[in-house]
């Protein structure tokens, strides 16, 4: 056994040097040290003997931790006389945090809903292309399942297809429908919307993000007609834009709607009187929103029966209404984290 005299010098040596010094009590040395009290003529001496050298080495690890803790720290002198010109802390608006734009207007659009019975639902970041293409009506192969860009994932669900960060807030649609199916019983409407973010493989640019914010929207009951969509989508507009605008609706094509609708407004910024409007580029109105009234199948996969309920839905960005209300003129500003651009909100 090697002497006990050197090895209390050498760990007591290494705890001094260590920035682990804790890491000593754990060195095979002492755990020799300990083993060998079986062995000794004298237990209780040898004993005593060991324990000593465990006390002397905690101390000497407790006092090289309050070292290691004090390195690189200034010493404040709290009795110094207080510098009187020094600048006061100010507790003025702009230099307090603020609500990141698209936390804000998330809420103000939610709050316009919200008074006309909408409840607002979370979506998803990875699903499966059963809720986004095929309750949708884009049965597989469908062409208009590749205008999507959409991201795929390794993984994959049940079916062994790919799953997806969705690409569209559509893809709560079913589940919304399905989950409040017992209003329809009651006599009541389903009205929901769904803003969340989503995700497109895009080339960027100053109108494209490969992740942005998408508002959806649900109504059904007995009875829904596309005049109640266009009053609906003028109403939240006009709250949110707080005055009074006109709308125009054009023919279009989703798969999910029919009809389908792409819902223009009004340009709030010149009312169509300036033909250098950076909003309308002097046309005086703005493609804001896809809208129509929900297909046959896309309620017949949420087993609600078209004959008797009819529907309307509705999907814009988020960020573009932001833009639009803020003149904001690049998309990329609202995830860029820049302070001098979230300062003015
Ligand atoms: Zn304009």
């Amino acid at each position: 056994m090697a002497d006990f005299q050197q090895i209390q010098t050498e760990l007591l040596a290494r705890v001094g040097e260590s920035t682990e010094p804790r890491s000593v009590l754990r060195a095979p040395e002492l755990r020799e040290l300990y083993s060998g009290i079986r062995d000794a003529n004298d237990k209780a001496a040898y004993g005593a003997q060991v324990n000593e050298l465990k006390a002397q080495l905690e101390a000497a690890i407790s006092a090289r931790e309050s070292q290691l803790a004090e390195v690189d720290l200034e010493p404040i002198d709290v009795t110094a006389p207080m510098d009187t010109n020094a600048p006061v802390p100010s507790l003025l608006p702009t230099e307090q945090g603020t609500i990141h734009p698209l936390s804000r207007e998330t809420a103000r659009i939610i709050d316009i809903f919200a008074r006309m019975g909408f409840v607002a639902e979370q979506s998803r970041e990875i699903d499966d292309q059963y809720h986004m293409f095929e309750t949708l009506n884009f049965p597989k192969g469908h062409p208009a399942r590749d205008d999507y860009d959409t991201f795929m994932t390794v993984e994959t669900d049940a079916d062994g297809e790919p799953l997806i960060a969705p690409a569209h807030t559509s893809t709560m649609q079913n589940r919304v429908l399905k989950k409040y199916h017992d209003k329809l019983e009651a006599g009541e409407a389903i009205a929901a919307i769904v803003p969340d973010r989503v995700f497109r493989n895009e080339d960027l640019d100053a109108r494209h993000e490969h992740t942005f914010y998408q508002l959806e929207g649900v109504y059904v009951a007995k009875g829904v007609h596309a005049g109640m969509l266009i009053a609906t989508l003028q109403e939240f507009l006009q709250a949110y834009y707080g005055q009074d605008l006109d709308v125009r609706v054009n023919p279009f094509y989703f798969p999910f709607t029919e009809p389908s609708f792409e819902f223009a407004l009004s340009c709030p910024f010149c009312k169509g009187q300036d033909s250098n409007c950076k909003v309308c580029s002097g046309e005086g109105w703005v493609e804001l929103l896809g809208c129509g009234m929900i297909h046959p199948n896309v309620l017949k996969a949420a087993d609600i029966d078209p004959s008797v309920y009819t529907g309307f839905a509705f999907g814009c960005g988020i960020d573009r209404l932001i833009m639009m209300k803020h003149q904001i003129e690049d998309i990329r500003h609202l995830e860029s984290a820049k302070l001098d651009f979230l300062e003015q909100f």
